[in-house]
């Protein structure tokens, strides 16, 4: 039994995963960065142990998914935006001393990837992208079973290629990346700024809300989803055109509302991208849905000391 942990800017969660992929036990805690790396370590172990006994049995092995930047091969925090604090901890080696079992950590991004490939909509492509959009747009490269690193073992941040010179500024250094043009906060944005001073659904919407009211037809809110549409488009057009992969696994929440955007979507890959057979990668939704993150957590373990890339 592989335990996963899914480690956010807000929430932690762990989980007992089995050997198809299902969760059979589930935990979860705040994050609460502040109180300290100590304090979330304590947090985990308690709920390993308490999903564990849940389902009455012994954790074989641990695989971690973390908001990054992390350090995969060494198993510790980097500069992480969500916990400063925590930087150079290392959550493989504690745990790993806790439980006696091998323990490993990759990126959010790449662990959903591998949980897709493996056990999820992403099942039998030879190239394969996993992109999920939320509040930020996080990917995972996945290659003959085998995740993408850049130098040094890098993470590449795909989410934040440049998309729209003339948008809005972001912490990586560009004005107008996929990110700051295309996840969910940039809707919220877009509407703010958009709405007249007497618009009836009020300031601060979220992309959900954006989504139904653009359904319930509302003009505004038609051509935030439009815009959406058209941001998420140009940048899955960029991947497209960069590695003719087999597939583009679409997940977040963002993601929920996809039968809005993926008409657009479709229209900007076909436009832009005549140099590759395009119409051969296939755009699809993930299909592990709200554990995604957990199970490829587990995932991440299988990859590392199983390395069957299955
Ligand atoms: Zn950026």
């Amino acid at each position: 039994m592989i335990a996963g942990i899914d480690i956010g800017g807000t929430k932690i969660a762990v989980g007992m995963v089995n050997d198809a992929g299902d969760v059979l036990a589930r935990r979860e805690c705040p994050t609460d960065a502040p109180q300290g790396y100590a304090h979330a370590l304590e947090n985990v172990r308690r709920m390993l142990h308490a999903t564990a006994q849940e389902v009455s049995t012994r954790i074989t092995g641990i695989g971690i998914g973390s908001t990054g930047p992390v350090l995969p091969l060494t198993g510790e925090f980097g500069d992480v935006t969500f916990f400063p604090n925590w930087k150079g901890e290392n959550l493989v080696r504690d745990l790993s001393e806790s439980f006696q079992v091998s323990v490993a950590l990759e990126n959010d991004g790449d662990a959903a990837a591998l949980g897709e490939a493996s056990w999820g909509a992403g099942r039998h492509k030879k190239r394969l992208i996993y992109v999920t959009i939320g509040t930020g747009i996080g990917t995972g490269l996945i290659i003959d079973g085998h995740l993408y690193r850049g130098v040094d073992y890098s993470h590449p941040e795909i989410g934040h290629q440049l998309v729209d010179p003339a948008g809005p500024p972001c912490v990586c250094g560009f004005s107008g990346c996929w990110e700051s043009v295309a996840a969910g906060p940039a809707m919220t944005a877009w509407m703010n700024e958009q709405a007249p001073d007497d618009y009836p659904h009020g300031r601060n919407l979220s992309a959900k809300r954006i989504c139904e009211l653009s359904v319930a037809g509302d003009e505004l809110a038609i051509r935030a989803v439009q815009r959406e549409g058209h941001y998420l488009g140009l940048g899955l057009a960029n991947l497209v055109t960069m590695f003719c992969p087999d597939a583009i696994v679409l997940g977040g929440s963002v993601m929920k509302s996809a039968a809005l955007f993926l008409g657009r979507i479709r229209q900007v890959i076909s436009r832009s991208c005549s140099l590759v057979p395009f119409e051969k990668t296939e755009i699809t939704l993930a299909s592990l849905g709200e554990n995604a993150n957990l199970i490829g957590a587990a995932r991440v373990w299988y990859h590392r000391f199983q390395n069957d890339g299955a």
